[in-house]
């Protein structure tokens, strides 16, 4: 090792666990690098560009041998210190490959290598009052009235090109609209707007005054959410999560726009992440609506130059609001000043492939790391932040009433033991669903299978459809004609007769959305039935056109998948009927119940808004099951409790802490071989506190043509964990039967499968 040398640790997008050293090229100024720059490097026998992690002053490398770096990219930092610090423990934490890391948290055009654009796109747009002025009003003013009118053209304001086709000289008049409070700023460049941490309070408010027109809010609020208020914002100067608990329609967005408001009047910026599912229009025109001030939304319609856009109105401070789903908890900002995480119990939050992380967790982190508070809501928190909470770790807040004083619905179990259902509608359900039709009102059921029928046999031979690279049954998808798998993707025609023993006597097994639907138009030939699931949603803009149909009226009956359980509101639903409770309970995964408990209450949270009292039917074949008896008698909180005492006698989760080494291969026996060489290494390292469970195949044990085995590490103690994950990892690399594998760790793993 030499010591005072000039060492670059470069990040690389590349799946080694490590960081790569590389000496500065002569014309590189090494004192004036910072980290987070990109540079050009050679890399094997390409050249690629890396990130600038850390300045060293010695390589365990020999110096002689290291290459160099040669061009910069950038002048300055593309991600601050406080990102780079984040995405470092991450990678630790995570145990993945730095380079991957790094460069998720980019942009993907910066991740190409283009340069960073010194400038977003400002756009104007007119204000409410804008939109409602009448003309009259600017007689004196008519360079305002005319440009005024030019934005009335654009109605997702306009940016500079387009206001210049129209109307010359235009900025000194656009202040003036501005100030009148005619025009909003929608998305500010970094030149015009700096908020500067430095600069003294009244300076900022006085720009805050101008940028973010905080309107007033009418809303009185209730006694819970003003003391969840006022104890976020006591605590705006400091680390602190809090589990906001509460049902949907008791006010938690409510609470996050007040906070919001007093960070923004701190000239600081609200991160606000939502589930893939949360982010939708309307909840985005909630934030847009309430603040006058620039809001930057990561959703998946964005091409990649809008993408880059609101990142960077995010990093440099012009935008107040970042609005995103899981990978925007990566997105830098010049003065994060609160995170706000919704329905943190939802799983997608955790990412599943690839660079698993859970960006809950990450969130968590980030806001230590950044000294803010964190508030995580949920109506059904889950058991690691209700343990959280336990621990005093979390301050839980809890708003225990809907606003207007709408009540929960009555929630019943119906067992369903014995009783001759083919489509998956008992009796006494449709019985049911005929009472609140006839009053004028809606139902809604629920069904997670998509699909016809999840099997198909054989009457005289036994003979099942199988998926040929999947331990899968086919699903049948009969309007289609076609059978499916789930889980590979695999899609081929129905057929007529038996492959095996040609006879016609082919019988579905079991009901998914389709049948229920098919099922329910002959059941109420007069009613109009909405079916929402994938199959049915997958057009651009179908999903909203099917929401349309059910608020307008124009559908009584309701039958949907997942999709329909969570956010939407129904007013006028009040009967929900869970058609099959049972295929969660019979899981082999330990967060089964928990799931199911959770989903229970999205869905039962549909029913009985405003004046209707809701009824919700849970068709069972388990009516005795005991966390499902706490859940309906006695609530989610209770059942949660019960839940956690399982857990700890069982020694999971939230109580020890999981890694899991997955592998897998066309190969039958190469997973199988890696992981007990995995296992066998691990001996090197291991300490009496990590338990080792495996190789053992996997619950799905064949998927897409691949076998798949996994290892499972446990332990009380999350540190000796890590210790041992630390030193094993890079070493799995190593092995040479890792390369006859897909291998992957996942810690904190959210699915077994
Ligand atoms: P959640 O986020 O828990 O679903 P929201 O904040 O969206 O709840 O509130 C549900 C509805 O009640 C919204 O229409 C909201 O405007 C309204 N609301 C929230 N707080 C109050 C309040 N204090 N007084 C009257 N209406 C309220
Ligand atoms: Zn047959
Ligand atoms: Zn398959």
């Amino acid at each position: 090792m030499q010591e005072n040398q000039s060492v670059l640790r470069i990040s690389i997008p590349s799946p080694l666990r490590r960081l790569f050293d590389y000496l500065p090229a002569s014309n590189v100024e090494f004192d004036k690098l910072q980290p987070g720059v990109r540079l050009q490097v050679p890399f094997g026998n390409r050249k690629t560009i890396g990130l600038l992690v850390a300045k060293a002053d010695s390589s365990d490398f020999d110096a002689n041998k290291l290459k160099q770096a040669s061009d910069v990219l950038d002048e300055t930092a593309l991600l601050p210190s406080d990102i780079l610090e984040l995405l470092t423990w991450v990678a630790r934490y995570y145990h993945h490959p730095p380079g991957e890391v790094y460069f998720s948290a980019l942009p993907t055009l910066l991740r190409k290598g283009n340069p960073l654009p010194d400038n977003s796109i400002k756009r104007w747009r007119l204000s409410d009052q804008g939109r409602a002025l009448d003309a009259t009003a600017l007689r004196q003013a008519p360079r305002q009235l005319k440009l005024l009118e030019c934005l009335r053209l654009f109605a997702e304001g306009a940016d500079a090109e387009q206001i210049n086709q129209q109307q010359v000289n235009w900025r000194p008049v656009m202040s003036k609209l501005i100030e009148k409070q005619l025009v909003d700023v929608i998305e500010v460049s970094a030149a015009d707007l700096e908020i500067n941490t430095a600069a003294d309070k009244q300076d900022i408010e006085a720009q805050d005054a101008e940028v973010c027109k905080l309107s007033d809010t009418q809303l009185e609020l209730s006694d819970a959410q003003n003391h969840a208020v006022k104890q976020i914002k006591d605590k705006l100067d400091q680390f602190q999560a809090f589990l906001l608990e509460g049902v949907t329609g008791s006010g938690k967005t409510e609470v996050y726009l007040r906070v919001i408001e007093a960070v923004i009047r701190q000239g600081r910026q609200a991160l606000v992440l939502v589930p893939e599912i949360g982010l939708t229009p309307q909840m985005v025109a909630r934030f847009r609506d309430r603040f006058h001030c620039a809001v930057a939304v990561f959703h998946s319609g964005l091409n990649e130059k809008q993408r880059l856009s609101a990142w960077l109105s995010a990093r440099d401070g012009s935008a107040s609001i970042i609005i995103g789903t899981r990978s925007a908890v990566f997105t830098p900002t010049a003065n994060l000043g609160v995170i706000i995480l919704d329905e943190e119990h939802d799983l997608s939050f955790k990412q599943q492939e690839g660079f698993r992380y859970s960006a809950r967790d990450v969130a968590v982190k980030r806001a230590h790391q950044n000294n803010i508070p964190i508030v995580l809501g949920s109506a059904t928190p889950s058991l690691e932040c209700l343990h959280n909470v336990q621990t005093q770790r979390f301050e839980l807040l809890t708003l225990p009433e809907r606003v207007g004083g709408a009540q929960h619905p009555g929630i019943r179990l119906l067992d369903v033991r014995a009783v001759k259902m083919p489509e998956g509608l008992s009796p006494v359900l449709l019985e049911m669903m005929r009472q609140h039709l006839k009053k004028g009102n809606q139902v809604l059921l629920f069904l997670n299978r998509r699909g016809y029928a999840p099997a198909l046999l054989c009457h005289d031979c036994g003979w099942v459809s199988h998926c040929q690279r999947c331990d899968a049954n086919m699903t049948i998808h009969q309007r289609d004609h076609r059978q499916r798998c789930h889980h590979c993707g695999a899609d081929k025609p129905l057929v007529e007769s038996c492959p095996e023993c040609q006879s016609k006597e082919l019988h579905t097994y079991g009901a998914g959305t389709e049948r229920v639907e098919q099922a329910l138009m002959a059941h109420f030939p007069d009613k109009k039935i909405i079916r929402i699931d994938r199959d049915t949603t997958r057009r651009k803009g179908a999903f909203e056109a099917l929401l349309d149909q059910v608020n307008s009226g124009e559908g009584q009956i309701l039958i949907g998948t997942q999709l329909l359980a969570k956010g939407h509101h129904f007013p006028n639903v009040t009967l929900v009927g869970v058609l099959n409770a049972d295929n969660e309970l019979f899981s082999s995964d330990f967060r089964a119940s928990e799931r199911m408990a959770q989903l229970l209450v999205q869905v039962a949270g549909r029913a009985g808004r405003a004046e209707k009292p809701g009824e919700v039917l849970i068709q069972t074949h388990q009516p005795e099951h005991p966390l499902l008896q706490t859940m309906i008698k006695q609530g989610y909180q209770q059942f949660a409790k019960q839940a956690l005492d399982e857990r700890r006698m069982a020694e999971l989760p939230p109580y020890t802490h999981l890694a899991l080494l997955r592998a897998e291969a066309v190969d039958s026996q190469a997973p199988e071989h890696f992981l007990q060489a995995a296992r066998k290494l691990s001996a090197e390292y291991q300490s009496s506190q990590v338990t080792f469970l495996g190789p053992l195949p996997a619950p799905m044990e064949k998927r897409a043509g691949r076998f798949r085995m996994q290892l499972l590490l446990q332990s009380d103690s999350r540190a000796s964990l890590h210790q041992l994950l630390q030193h094993w990892t890079p070493r799995l690399e190593t092995l040479k039967q890792a390369r006859k594998v897909r291998w992957s760790l996942d810690v904190d793993p959210m699915e077994m499968f």
